[in-house]
């Protein structure tokens, strides 16, 4: 588990943690779980979404166990530098979906002394790097990576596998059309997509 820093000294200091993973492993609980205990410290605490993110709620970021916290869906990364400014600690869910700016984003407001914590896919349905995440990774101070189970075989996920077809990126409504699957599971499940499209071109 992650354990935040203690500091003694009254002096403002920022950071960036992030929390990445598959679907279903826990990262938007990890990340309430964090501001939570901040807000009951008395620290401000503000928590900022991608306007495109609709699946359960408009205001509330909402985790799949319905533990909910009010936050503030923003159309880009920029909004949340003039939101957050002064902001002790600053939340940001579904990162993946925003624009190649967050990083910078982020960079700032920590440089600024504010507390970055950023929950976000690391690969999309292709296993490929997703958004702006791998730049958060390399400049944040701690990463922490959570794992979902394989629905297949039962060890750690860390690949979305998605069940149906489409080309674009963001499918909503997750539960029906993605599930977590293990490093080998999702290569051999990729194989038969695969080739089930190389049979349907040359039928
Ligand atoms: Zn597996």
């Amino acid at each position: 588990m992650f354990l935040e820093q203690t500091k003694l000294n009254s002096q403002r200091k920022g950071w960036i943690e992030v929390v990445t993973g598959s679907m279903f492993s826990g990262k938007t609980e990890e990340l309430i779980r964090r501001l939570k205990r901040a807000q009951i410290a008395k620290q401000h605490v503000e928590i900022f979404k991608p306007a495109i993110e609709r699946r359960y709620d408009i205001v509330n970021i909402v985790s799949h166990d319905a533990n909910q916290i009010p936050s503030t869906p923003v159309p880009s990364s920029s909004n949340i530098l003039l939101l957050g400014n002064g902001v002790d600690v600053i939340g940001i869910d579904e990162a993946q979906f925003f624009d190649d700016q967050l990083p910078y984003v982020c960079e700032t407001l920590a440089n600024n002394g504010t507390r970055v914590i950023i929950a976000g896919l690391d690969m999309d349905y292709l296993g490929k790097p997703f958004g702006p995440m791998p730049m958060l990774l390399a400049i944040a101070d701690y990463i922490t990576k959570v794992h979902a189970i394989c629905m297949n075989c039962g060890d750690l996920a860390n690949h979305s596998f998605r069940t149906t077809r489409g080309e674009e990126l963001i499918i909503l409504g997750e539960k029906e059309s993605y599930i977590p699957l293990c490093r080998s599971c999702f290569v051999k499940n990729m194989r038969n997509v695969s080739n089930e499209t190389l049979q349907v071109k040359s039928t």
